[in-house]
């Protein structure tokens, strides 16, 4: 059984000690174990980063681009080897997975810019001979929480801003899907990042508390379901530390009559049933306006029965199983009190057998209709490949269901009517926004973020916000007295002359 490692000052490590299956959620198999670390090697790991943090807080910025340059070339010549093992373990299809780690690249890309980035200000004479500049120095060793969703794309969204800008990186990522950590790990040191600045503990919430208790950890990135976002949020914060936390979602597209049904209904089924429902972007409830429906919900309807379902690497596949048994029965029991509940099942994927994965974790896709805000199934983030619909009257409510929802994540609105795409906008209290655009990730000189009880914290992740994140501020007012200058002093409060 091959055993994946933690990945500390350069090298594999493995120590004896607690494990965890990973398995391949296609097949169920298990196919590898994953040593979980304990307080004792979590401390070891930062002690390492923290031994590298102050060098490399003091290279220059052109080896630090060099760096990044290089980690980029390589992260492009090995997407065929990442995509691979985020599809085994994950489950999600290989062109799904590709597609994720073309997006953390991209936060690699904007971090190749850090010397642009991290300029400072400067005002020439505040005072007479002085002058005030300011710049941002990293914060040392950061640590980054990742769930198993998107196993490299979210640690893209972290760990290359938080190098560029000079710090020492502990990662820990879900103990279901880990390998791509140690692919990582290997492409920055092959890109010459000195050995220490970049480490990977494996582990579960043991490993977690401790990088939280850590003294000498700064800052903690987290990313995951909202109740352990909040624990993250607040056990780390009282102990001193910067914390940005990004929790669970239910994200909701609202369909407008003057939609083209066509186009909501591909752009519905695609962003609810892609990597099977699993991305915290995924459009989980419909929100059809006003009466004429019945073209948009045939057309879903259709479309969601027609997804093909299979394996990851099987090239026909549009959409793979969810990540371990429980999620599926945890699915399943959804689905049910939906149906016990009063929703309407449209479309039922809870029986679905893939020929040759009669073992594997796979449901079909699966539409509910008439469903209400009272329901479990809208009340709970399902995480997997079913969508809800609710109907409504008009805008106004679809805005007022979505600011009732304790979410914030995303949101999509399917109109051509810009003054109703205007006021959706502006209305509706979430991070991120589609118009006619159902999964709304902004680019990486953006930022991600949602808000309420998807986001503790006050910064978002990558992009400017990413930066500011993992940096810290200083002010610094200068004056080159000449000789013959006077040199009297005033106990006054100092105030510009
Ligand atoms: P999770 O919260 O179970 O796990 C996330 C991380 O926390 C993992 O590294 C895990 O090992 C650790 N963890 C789990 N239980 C813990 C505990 N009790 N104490 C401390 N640490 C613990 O999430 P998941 O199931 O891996 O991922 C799916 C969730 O992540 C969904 O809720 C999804 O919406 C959310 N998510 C949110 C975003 C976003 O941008 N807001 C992005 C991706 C995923």
């Amino acid at each position: 059984m091959r055993t994946i490692a933690h990945w500390i000052g350069g090298r594999e490590v493995t120590e004896p000690g607690r494990t965890g299956p990973v398995a391949n959620p296609a097949t169920g198999a298990v196919t590898a174990e994953v040593t979980l670390a304990d307080a004792e090697l979590v401390d070891r790991a930062v002690r390492v980063a923290a031994a590298a943090a102050d060098a490399w807080a003091g290279s220059s910025l052109s080896q630090r681009t060099r760096v990044l340059f290089a980690f980029r070339e390589l992260v492009v010549a090995h997407l065929d080897e990442l995509a691979g093992a985020v599809a085994d373990e994950h489950g999600k299809v290989l062109s799904d997975a590709r597609g994720e780690v073309q997006r953390g690249l991209e936060v690699v890309e904007y971090a190749c810019g850090v010397p642009t980035l991290l300029q400072g200000r400067y005002s020439d004479q505040v005072s007479s001979d002085v002058d005030l500049f300011s710049y941002r120095q990293p914060l040392g060793v950061v640590a980054g929480i990742t769930p198993f969703n998107f196993p490299a794309m979210v640690p893209l969204w972290m760990f290359p801003l938080a190098i560029a800008t000079g710090n020492a990186f502990v990662l820990k990522p879900s103990e279901r899907d880990p390998s791509a950590s140690l692919v990582l790990a290997r492409l920055w040191q092959e890109a010459d990042l000195p050995d220490g600045v970049f480490n990977v503990v494996q582990g579960d919430a043991e490993a977690v508390e401790a990088l939280l208790d850590h003294p000498q950890v700064a800052a903690i990135s987290f990313v995951g379901s909202t109740a352990i976002a909040r624990h993250i949020h607040q056990r780390a914060t009282a102990a001193g530390k910067r914390v940005q936390a990004l929790g669970g979602a239910k994200n909701h597209a609202v369909v407008l009559p003057d939609a083209d049904p066509a186009f909501a209904a591909s752009h519905l089924v695609a962003s609810a049933f892609g990597s099977a429902g699993e991305r915290c972007m995924a459009v989980s409830v419909a929100v059809v306006v006003g009466g004429g429906v019945d073209e948009v919900l045939t057309a879903v309807d259709e479309q969601a029965r027609a997804v093909r379902v299979g394996p990851a690497r099987d090239p026909a596949s549009e959409m793979g199983p969810v990540i371990t048994r429980a999620a599926k029965d945890r699915i399943v029991g959804l689905i049910g009190s939906g149906e016990a509940q009063g929703a309407q099942v449209r479309l039922d994927g809870r029986d679905l057998v893939v020929p040759g994965y009669e073992e594997g974790f796979f449901l079909g896709p699966t539409v509910l209709d008439r469903v209400t805000t009272a329901m479990d199934v809208y009340r709970q983030e399902i995480f997997g490949p079913v969508l809800s619909v609710v109907r409504v009257d008009d805008v106004d409510e679809a805005i007022a269901l979505i600011n009732a929802n304790p979410y914030g994540n995303g949101t999509a609105l399917f109109t051509g009517s810009g003054e109703a795409a205007r006021r959706f906008h502006r209305g509706v209290r979430v991070g991120m926004i589609g118009i006619n655009v159902p999964i709304p990730v902004p680019l990486a000189y953006y930022s991600f973020g949602g808000w309420k009880d998807s986001l503790f914290g006050d910064r978002h992740i990558y992009g400017p916000e990413g930066v500011d994140f993992y940096t810290r501020a200083k002010a610094v007012t200068v004056r080159w007295p000449e000789q013959r200058a006077s040199t009297e002093a005033s106990l006054a409060f100092p105030t510009a002359r």
